[in-house]
């Protein structure tokens, strides 16, 4: 599958590491105007040098007057990834204020501010455009100290569900993809002990983990013209454990 993406402009949040960053480059090479949205300079340096096609934009996307005021000049979007998002773990009983409401400010409010910003030009101009929410599979199954995790994944799906229905007049389609595990740093975090990974592994019929690349190219999919009749889903990339 060729995509083709010359003449767009795509925003990809999260953008310093991880999934992010591999769609951001894999965006580029595939002939975008690039917008790279993260919060650590350091990340974005190293991301333009790797590609100087790319241009930075440093924020903490859990302040939303901070991102509203990084993004207002960012110009008309045609593919928006949102994928910033944070895992901290605990076990439901000691999840705290303060690491819920770190979590839904990434992982949901940003998901809002942002599309609200990138969608409200795109209506504008009349211009149609795709966004790409990055859930998870654990938006759709429990999974233990995920419980602020599963939750702000949960909202995540039903976002998109509500995007594509408000949306899809526009001409803009929104869908998201639900990867399983991935070792990125995030992944590290949760999923390094073997124990544990041996056991998720185990309830994945295909028998591994997903590689960053294989949530890229379902990302890459969703934005281009290949998925034109694709709105509102959320694509499970997790070798089978959510139809388990
Ligand atoms: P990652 O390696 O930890 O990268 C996350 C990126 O998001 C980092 O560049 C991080 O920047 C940025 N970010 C986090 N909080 C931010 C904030 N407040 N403001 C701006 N940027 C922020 O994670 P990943 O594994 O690539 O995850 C990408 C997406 O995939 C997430 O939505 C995650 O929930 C989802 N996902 C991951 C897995 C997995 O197993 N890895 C599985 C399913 C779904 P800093 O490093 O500077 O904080």
């Amino acid at each position: 599958m060729e995509v083709k993406l010359e003449g767009k402009h795509a925003v990809v949040t999260g953008a310093g590491k991880g999934i992010g960053r591999a769609t951001a480059l894999a965006l580029a090479r595939c002939g975008a105007k690039v917008t790279a949205v993260t919060r650590t300079q350091a990340d974005l340096d190293s991301l333009v040098q790797e590609c100087e096609a790319i241009t930075p934009v440093c924020v903490d996307l859990s302040d939303w007057a901070a991102t509203r005021a990084a993004l207002q000049d960012v110009g008309p979007v045609d593919l928006l990834v949102n994928n910033a998002a944070c895992a901290d773990l605990q076990s439901f009983l000691e999840v705290t204020e303060e690491q819920f409401d770190r979590s839904f400010n990434v992982n949901v409010k940003a998901v809002l501010l942002v599309s609200q910003i990138v969608a409200g030009g795109m209506k504008e101009r009349g211009s149609g455009g795709a966004i790409v929410n990055v859930s998870s599979q654990a938006s759709q199954r429990a999974l233990r100290e995920h419980a602020v995790y599963c939750a702000s994944k949960g909202a995540v799906d039903m976002l998109t569900k509500v995007m594509a229905l408000e949306l899809g007049p526009h001409q803009i389609r929104v869908n998201a993809v639900n990867p399983t595990v991935v070792m990125t740093e995030m992944g590290r975090v949760s999923w390094s002990r073997p124990d544990k990974a041996a056991a998720m592994t185990a309830r994945i019929p295909l028998g591994r983990f997903a590689e960053v690349e294989d949530v890229v190219h379902s990302i890459l999919f969703l934005l281009s013209d290949h998925s034109s009749m694709i709105n509102g889903v959320t694509l499970p990339v997790d070798g089978g454990f959510l139809a388990c």
